[in-house]
């Protein structure tokens, strides 16, 4: 028997299994923190699971912090576009 699956065990994060927010970084920043992303997404979903991980086990993954290139300009990252522009009017870092 199949133990029910919970909202955490398919769209949790892979390796904290915390829920996060929907975000979009580029296919080359999820190939640098899971080089078999594709086949394991494509493995994942057979199953009914989401392949996501929430943003501070993405960054452990890549070994550095993530910056405002790293994710799509879709309207779904607009609220961490817009994070990112508050912390260079704040000053904490360089608008590229
Ligand atoms: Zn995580």
């Amino acid at each position: 028997m199949t133990p029910e699956l919970t909202e955490t065990d398919i769209y949790g994060c892979i390796d904290c299994h915390k829920l996060s927010f929907i975000y979009m970084v580029h296919n080359l920043v999820w190939l640098e923190a899971i080089p078999n992303y594709f086949s394991l997404k494509k493995e994942r979903k057979k199953k009914g699971l989401y392949t996501s991980l929430c943003l501070d086990c993405l960054s452990s993954r890549i070994g550095r912090l993530l910056t405002i290139n790293d994710f799509q300009n879709v309207p779904a990252n607009d609220h961490i576009r817009f994070g990112f522009r508050m912390g260079f009017k704040l000053g904490f870092g360089l608008e590229s």
